[in-house]
């Protein structure tokens, strides 16, 4: 057989005859956009995916935040705290909301926010009499935050926990779904995510008025009248029934994509276990769904950078990518206030996002595995 020498995106779109099988009946359906039957389940599959009565379908996981943040409330005036080790749409959706985003440091050994170091933010945020109006907390990589630890402080202080799931549909804590810990909680149906509508993304809630009020704003904040009739100013943020069936494809696929994601990051975890100095970001979480999988390296015991392992696998057309880069460094947000421990800061400069695709075929995945074990003996 011959080697399979294909690019590896580092979360390539996994699509193949039952999303065009999903995407083609809508259309001959006549069911094109904005709404339709796939819609409508779509919401509904999502929901018990996540454990939760309701959902209402947007058009992007940044979407989806910003109407859980207006859904708690936020807006100016307000601060609202968030993990600095997120991608930046976190942030944004604050902004977006008109509200104030505080920044708060991450477990160095998950990158999911610091629950030892939040009930002191709260503290401190509660003392200088901050209108604090939630708590964002990131799943990174498709692995729950310490609910456990962290909602505590949370209830303490009165304040709500907005979940950005985006990365993590599928995933588990303490034997609840991913989506269920917030008020309310977003998923992303981005062209990188777990599953894709091309762009797309959820919100979840137990909330009915949050979520009535989110689908409203979603559409224009359109009120039921013969003619165009709106009370407020809203958003078109809804999904096209079109994009919610190749959702619904793609969910029928979701246990089998997280089996190989999850199979992707024990090869690299057996790989890495007798290197001294590397480390799996997040450790043996069994209920993560391994959107993606990172190392973290220590050059002074490894005598490598994991910038080494990016060059060298990029000379071998294999994607990688520095773990987020945290927002408390990012021009955009610069001026805004953080608290920080250095855990971030680190794992950006040490960490490692390796190829976590579903769509890789053996092949590639043997390739990538077989790159990286090249290059460890040649650093021995
Ligand atoms: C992807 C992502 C988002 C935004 O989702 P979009 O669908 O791209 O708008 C928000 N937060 C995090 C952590 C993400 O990874």
């Amino acid at each position: 057989m011959q080697a399979d020498d294909r690019a590896v995106l580092l979360s390539g779109p996994d699509v193949g005859d039952l999303e065009q099988e999903y995407v083609l009946a809508a259309l001959r359906s006549g069911w094109i956009a904005p709404v339709g039957p796939d819609l409508d389940r779509f919401e509904r599959e999502i929901a018990e995916r996540a454990g939760v009565p309701h959902a209402v379908a947007v058009n992007s996981g940044t979407a989806a935040l910003h109407l859980a943040l207006m859904g708690v409330g936020a807006g100016p005036g307000d601060v609202v705290v968030v993990p600095t080790l997120t991608f930046v749409a976190t942030a944004n959706a604050v902004m977006h909301a008109g509200a104030t985003p505080v920044f708060a440091d991450c477990d160095p050994a998950t990158g999911n926010l610091d629950p030892g170091l939040l009930a002191g933010v709260l503290a401190d945020l509660d003392a200088e009499g901050a209108r604090v109006r939630a708590v964002m907390t990131v799943d990174l990589y498709g692995q729950c935050a310490d609910y456990g630890r962290i909602l505590p402080p949370c209830d303490r202080y009165g304040v709500p926990v907005v979940e950005d799931a985006t990365e993590a549909l599928g995933a588990a804590h303490a034997g609840r779904p991913a989506g269920s810990f917030g008020r309310a909680a977003a998923f992303s149906f981005n062209g990188n995510k777990i599953i894709t509508t091309s762009g797309g993304g959820m919100l979840v809630t137990a909330d009915e008025r949050l979520a009535d009020r989110a689908r409203y704003l979603a559409g224009q904040a359109r009120l039921p009248a013969e003619h165009y009739e709106h009370g407020d100013v809203g958003y078109n943020y809804r999904l096209s029934n079109l994009l919610a069936a190749l959702g619904r494809a793609q969910l029928c696929r979701l246990d089998a994509m997280i089996e190989r994601r999850r199979a992707l990051h024990d090869g690299y975890a057996k790989i890495f276990a007798h290197v001294d100095g590397v480390s799996m970001l997040g450790g043996d979480d069994p209920a993560a769904n391994r959107w993606l999988t990172a190392v973290v390296v220590d050059p002074d015991r490894t005598g490598w950078r994991a910038r080494d392992l990016a060059v060298h696998l990029a000379a071998r057309n294999v994607e990688t990518r520095p773990v987020f880069k945290p927002m408390h460094r990012q021009p955009a947000y610069a001026h805004a206030r953080a608290f920080l421990t250095g855990a971030a800061e680190r794992l950006f400069a040490d960490g490692l996002v390796l190829p976590g695709g579903s769509a890789l075929g053996d092949d590639q995945v043997r390739r990538v595995l077989d790159e990286i074990t090249e290059f460890l003996e040649g650093h021995q």
